[in-house]
């Protein structure tokens, strides 16, 4: 990796001071996504989405240094030493702190420690949640009609202590839209001290916690009963509180918590590399997505029994993948080996199933046989519908470990077949985002499983399977599997690729037959 060799090269240390956004991954800016990339060090709390980590380098240490339940946070000045130590050892450090890393949460402390040690430095601001969180709930910050000002102050002094350094006579007297963090402990308190200082009772006042992440929930009222609403149904930080007649503007701006799949916890199985599609489509309907890859792709066990055959592709008729792991192991061998994509000859290529066909097609190569399906005699009676198989050399990339029936069926029909073990799949012992320690504590609404092995590898993981947790299936024989395992299927899909696992997620959330 490029980053890589950077870092090894110049041997000298720098802190990044990083903002994660709000929560939504989306709202990363491509400079934060660049630093947790080239990161060796990656220093996060836990406002601080986890899932960026698994952009980190394999190699990268990655140090978690929030609160977490029941253990406490490493304190600022030990935070700061480590920061401090990393650099000076030559690294590059990423603190990674949620939303903007100099609004409030003690960013700028941490500069002036690292400022101090005298090492060098960058910032990238975030998204900060004072904005955003309010945004995801529909309420802009300001409306020409409404507030030429913003203020943003914390919660987390307890006015009624003498020496509060807010000033709420000032605030009251500021009016405006206000902002504020980190307070809805003291929400109670503060709320009597803004009535006390003369902000009327029916201001209207806005809570979003878990703003811009699956969980987000929005709690409204007036100035008078926010904190009873608050208490009654035990609303809890974190979350941004909005005071100000903006906040009616939700009524119809409200946008992402109306989305199909708005408060749906869906865990996607499949690896890291192979997640992104399924999870972007998924967040896209409003989906709260962690993913909790079982298996990673590796190498086959003889990559130069593998390299052999594909070095010989041109000398046969049919090359026939059926998978697009396969399509991208193979190709990555074959343009290792040609620098010329005409080097495959005269060989057709077959590609089961509309995923497999596209990774093939994004090499530029036509597919000539596509079947739908992987089932062996679906392949087969496509070949027969092409003119038959007989005395033909077909080149089948599959996964090692997978099931031979298709081979099998093909040289019954006199086809010369060659099978190469292309790569396998080993269970990802990793758990860098912390997604199996979420699922534990958090559950999840929906559990998506996107082939056999998918299945198979978590139920390896023995995980204790969260209460009301459903199942959906990309097709039958995925379903079978889980069957076989004992498993309800609650949601098959009729297409079966991502696009139609998609669409059968949200036709089943829309029937409204799930829980939650
Ligand atoms: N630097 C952060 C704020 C750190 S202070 C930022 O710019 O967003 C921590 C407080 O931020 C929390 O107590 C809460 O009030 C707020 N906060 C951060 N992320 C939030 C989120 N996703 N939803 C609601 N509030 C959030």
């Amino acid at each position: 990796m490029e980053s890589k060799s950077k870092s090894t090269n110049e041997n000298v240390g720098r802190c990044f001071l990083v903002g994660a956004g709000p929560g939504d991954l989306g709202l990363v800016t491509l400079r934060a996504k660049e630093c947790i990339e080239q990161a060796d060090v990656i220093v996060y709390d836990h406002l601080a989405n986890p899932e960026m980590l698994s952009w980190a380098r394999d190699d990268a240490e990655i140090i978690y240094v929030g609160k977490r339940a029941g253990e406490h946070a490493l304190g600022q000045e030990k935070i700061n030493v480590l920061l401090v130590e990393r650099a000076r050892a030559g690294k590059q450090v990423v603190r990674l702190k949620g939303g903007d890393p100099f609004v409030f949460g003690r960013g700028a402390e941490e500069a002036s420690a690292i400022v101090d040690a005298g090492i060098e430095f960058e910032i990238v601001p975030g998204i900060t949640s004072a904005i955003a969180g309010p945004a995801y709930a529909g309420i802009p910050v300001t409306h020409r009609a409404e507030n030429s000002h913003v203020t943003f102050f914390t919660g987390h002094e307890d006015p009624e202590k003498t020496g509060s350094p807010i000033d709420y006579a000032a605030l009251a007297k500021l009016g405006g839209t206000q902002v504020m963090l980190m307070g809805v402990q003291r929400l109670e308190s503060i709320a009597r001290e803004m009535l006390k200082q003369g902000v009327r009772e029916d201001l209207p006042v806005a809570l979003v916690r878990w703003a811009t992440t699956g969980r987000q929930e929005t709690l409204t009222g007036t100035l008078q009963n926010i904190a009873q609403r608050v208490a009654g149904v035990g609303f809890e930080a974190p979350a941004v509180a909005v005071f100000g007649e903006v906040v009616a503007l939700r009524e119809s701006l409200n946008w992402y918590e109306k989305r199909p799949l708005s408060g749906k916890r869906i865990v996607v199985t499949r690896t890291r590399k192979q997640a992104g599609e399924l999870s972007a489509q998924l967040r896209a309907l409003g989906a709260y997505v962690f993913e909790l890859p079982t298996i990673r792709i590796e190498p086959p066990g003889d990559l130069r029994a593998f390299a052999e055959l594909v070095q010989d592709a041109h000398s046969y008729d049919w090359i026939v993948f059926t998978s697009a792991n396969g399509v991208e192991a193979f190709f990555e061998i074959f343009f290792k080996l040609y620098d010329d994509g005409r080097e495959i000859g005269g060989a057709r290529i077959a590609a089961i199933g509309p995923a497999t066909a596209q990774r093939v097609k994004d090499f530029h190569l036509h597919v000539d046989l596509q079947p739908d399906e992987f089932v062996a005699e679906a392949v087969v009676s496509e070949f027969q519908r092409q003119g038959g198989v007989e005395n033909l050399r077909i080149l089948l990339v599959r996964a090692e470990k997978a099931r031979d029936v298709l081979a099998k069926q093909l040289s019954a029909l006199g086809a010369i077949v060659d099978e190469g073990l292309a790569y396998r799949t080993v269970p990802e012992t990793r758990d860098t985002t912390g997604a199996r320690r979420h699922l534990l504590e958090e559950g999840a609404d929906l559990i998506t499983f996107t082939s056999s092995s998918t299945v198979e590898n978590f139920l390896t993981l023995g995980l204790p399977w969260p209460e009301g947790m459903q199942v959906a299936s990309i097709g039958p024989i995925t379903s079978k599997t889980a069957r076989d395992h004992g498993l309800k299927i609650e949601i098959e899909a009729r297409r079966h690729d991502i696009g139609g696992l998609v669409e059968a997620i949200r036709e089943f959330f829309e029937k409204g037959k799930g829980h939650g």
